[in-house]
């Protein structure tokens, strides 16, 4: 199933169309994406029971979707949003970087999360992209096995660790966080899709077009460190919260690996990918009065 955010309010689709969900389920869960995440199981329980007939004639959000109403983040607000450096062995070597041996962890701060409908402010000439594929938590996270990594994930969505490249290697050593934490720089969506819906969740094609050109194209089964094992370390040093973003890592195929650098401008049309999961289109605009 899907979950999705229709004018800010929650909503799911089992494969009948878009229900509003408190309105569907009469006010036991309320129209507050991030709040489902809590109460994971419980509403995946109750999703999966849902009657088909919301979608088709009680839930006015299908036609609100089809008239082209504003689809938010999946998840508005996590509590903590982790980040994973050099996770694709191409990615490290346009960066003449080794692959780590163990994961590259950051923080994003929180209120870099965008949504699908998002015009990103461009705050300077060096911006640039990396699609990802982020794994939401749906459970408590606390010294996770690694294999059991994938049951603490209520679903994944795509992402985009946009990044101010001028910023993030203006000092003696890369500055991670705050170079990728600009407002819109953790965008994500269209929508979280559940984990059963896909095949193989460790093998998913994933990638990255500007202005139609594909400039970054993988599948996430070479990621250096696959969701299960990142959920595993990071859960090992700090606890997974319900509703927290991990984003996974960026393939080879950056701007700032490129001769020469390729930056995003206000004329670019950046359409990110992951197979099975959805497409997220992004624009970008400069700043009012040239400053943020
Ligand atoms: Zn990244």
């Amino acid at each position: 199933m899907k979950v999705l955010s229709v004018d800010g309010r929650v909503c799911v689709d089992c494969g009948d169309g878009p229900v509003d969900v408190a309105t569907a389920s009469n006010g036991r869960f309320g129209s507050d994406p991030q709040a489902v995440y809590e109460r994971w199981s419980e509403f995946r329980g109750w999703a999966e029971e849902l009657d088909p007939i919301w979608a088709e004639q009680l839930d006015p959000t299908a036609a609100r979707l089809r008239s082209g109403a504003a689809l938010g983040s999946p998840v508005p607000r996590p509590r903590q949003v982790l980040a994973v450096g050099f996770n694709y062995v191409d990615h490290s070597a346009e960066l003449d970087a080794e692959p780590p041996e163990k994961p590259l962890v950051f923080p994003k701060l929180s209120s870099c999360v965008g949504g699908p409908a998002d015009v990103v402010e461009l705050p300077g000439e060096h911006i640039d992209w990396e699609v990802e594929l982020v794994a939401v938590i749906g459970r408590h996270a606390r010294n996770v096995a690694a294999d059991a990594g994938w049951r603490y994930v209520a679903g994944v969505t795509v992402g985009q660790d946009l990044t101010d490249r001028a910023a993030q290697f203006d000092g003696p050593t890369p500055q991670f966080s705050l170079s990728k934490s600009r407002p819109g720089f953790g965008l994500i969506g269209p929508w979280l899709t559940t984990v059963d819906e896909l095949d193989d969740p460790d093998d998913l094609a994933i990638s990255c077009l500007l202005n139609g050109e594909v400039v970054q194209q993988a599948r996430t089964s070479s990621l250096v460190f696959g969701v299960g094992e990142l959920v595993a370390r990071i859960s090992a040093q700090v606890p997974l919260l319900p509703g927290d973003l991990i984003f996974t890592g960026t393939p080879g195929g950056v701007g700032y690996g490129r001769t020469p650098p390729r930056y995003l401008t206000e004329d670019d049309v950046l359409v990110s990918r992951i197979e099975g999961v959805g497409e997220l289109t992004t624009r970008f605009e400069r700043p009012m009065g040239g400053h943020v």
